[in-house]
């Protein structure tokens, strides 16, 4: 018996890395016995995949923790995720329970692991086999995939795709991530993403739209379209960026199923991690047209200062910037903008904080998020001068929170007593948690309303209207 559990540290495009891993174990249910088990540290559960993150130093160190913490419950460890790449070795040498390192994409090593030998076969005569038997294959396994005692909550969702399969974790929720591209070009100086995840690395439009209807037909009604610089979807695959004709796609997609299906709700999806140097009012324009784009804005800006912003290695200026969040708000009624900005970057002086904290209370942002600067030794910034004490960053966290709750308060006030509507997340004996339709799930602020306040199936998941 192969049972095993998962854990997921770091963020969104991590975890849909690991939903595939995970997929790739359940793929060999029809040779080996496999069951997944919730909970990591119960008796049942002998593996632990565990898909760390790297991308500090406190997340290193965080990932170090957890693999020292199962190691000492005796569970057998799969290393994965970002940390492989920044990896200590001496560390890893001291655990005495890693039986195995996924590698960044590849999951190979998986089937060894699952069956205990590795296929002897040469590769070209079973991708020829697999394409013979590929259809047949799949439907079998879709159909024992859907039987096996995977937790209620996720079982009957998973994709085939080419090789692989991914298990979707979050389809009950009524949403799902769709990662489009991995790797980075750009080089801010405060980043080793390109270093952990290699230079921008598109998917194809056709695979991307094939696993749209893929997400689609197991009902799920929101798709979070992600990966490091969505901006620049294509830029290496097309050598140019191809972000709203992939939009454009995904919307005749979702046209198409909500025609052929007559479902009642339509699905939507939103756009994440938009880098705004190479975004235009031209780009911004097209994405008006789109019937099932949310507008929701993920624009990372990281600060308002030119002095900053030049310092981070970002290739965009405050006019750039300004035009963008002007466009976006005169044309798209329900804007929704969400942005993080770091504080106490090298030489961030009273002056810069101050044109930080004018522009955050002059454009009124739906939901930011606040990082103090931190000095990661494997970054370029590490190296730069004028470094800010920290105490003076966590004073002007303190100033700037404030004026941020202050802004989230009021958008708040102005939605009470109107009819919203939104996903079922958690129910409680009187009360539900909803996510709001525009909220970003796990990132943005979600509501608790009185049952009684809910119109709708009352099961998570489901889409309701309720009034605040
Ligand atoms: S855009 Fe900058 S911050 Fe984002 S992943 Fe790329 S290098 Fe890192």
């Amino acid at each position: 018996m192969f049972a095993f559990s998962a854990i997921n540290l770091g963020c969104s495009k991590n975890m849909v890395d690991l939903e595939f891993a995970i997929g790739e174990i359940l793929k060999y249910s029809d040779r080996a016995e496999i069951e997944y088990v919730e909970d990591p540290e119960a008796r049942e559960t002998d593996y632990v995949l565990v898909n760390t993150c790297g991308f500090l130093s406190s997340a290193r160190q965080e990932s170090e923790e957890t693999l020292s913490y199962y190691d000492s419950l005796g569970k057998k460890l799969i290393l994965m995720g970002c940390y492989v790449s920044v990896k200590d070795d001496a560390f890893l040498a001291g655990l005495k329970n890693l039986v195995s390192i996924v590698p960044f994409m590849s999951y190979s090593v998986i089937e060894e692991l699952v069956l205990g030998k590795k296929s002897k076969f040469n590769l070209s005569a079973i991708v020829k086999a697999k394409q013979a038997h590929k259809q047949s294959k799949e439907k079998t396994l879709s159909n024992y995939l859907a039987s096996i005692e995977a937790p209620g909550k996720w079982k009957k969702a998973f994709v085939w795709r080419g090789d692989e399969v991914r298990a979707y974790m979050h389809a009950p929720f009524g949403h799902e991530y769709l990662k489009v591209a991995e790797g980075c070009d750009n080089n801010c100086t405060f980043c080793i993403i390109p270093t952990i995840r290699g230079r921008q690395t598109s998917r194809s439009m056709e695979s991307i739209i094939q696993e749209v209807n893929v997400m689609l037909s197991q009902g799920i009604s929101e798709i979070q379209i992600i990966s490091q610089d969505t901006t620049r979807y294509g830029t290496d695959l097309y050598q140019e960026a191809k972000l709203i004709e992939l939009l454009q796609k995904i919307d005749a997609t979702i046209d198409e199923f909500v025609i052929k299906n007559k479902s009642k709700h339509t699905p939507t999806y939103r756009v994440y991690y938009l880098y705004p140097d190479i975004l235009t009012l031209d780009h911004l324009s097209k994405l008006k047209d789109l019937k099932h784009f949310l507008p929701y804005f993920d624009i990372p800006f990281q600060h308002a200062s030119e002095n900053i912003l030049k310092l981070m290695g970002r290739h965009y200026d405050r006019k750039h910037i300004d035009s963008f969040i002007e466009y976006i708000r005169d044309n798209f009624p329900n804007s929704f903008i969400r942005t993080s900005f770091i504080i106490g970057f090298p030489g961030e002086t009273d002056a810069d904080f101050q044109i930080l904290l004018d522009f955050v209370n002059k454009y009124q942002f739906e939901s930011v998020g606040i990082f103090e600067y931190h000095d990661e030794p494997l970054a370029a910034s590490s190296k730069l001068p004028n470094k800010v004490e920290e105490s003076i960053a966590k004073n002007r966290i303190k100033e700037i929170t404030p004026v941020l709750n202050a802004v989230y308060d009021s958008k708040k006030q102005a939605r009470s007593g109107k009819i919203q509507s939104g996903y079922i997340m958690d129910i409680k004996d009187t009360s539900a948690i909803i996510r709001p339709q525009m909220a970003a799930p796990e990132i943005d602020d979600y509501d608790e309303i009185a049952l009684d306040k809910i119109t709708g199936n009352i099961e998570i998941g489901s889409h309701v209207s309720y009034t605040l």
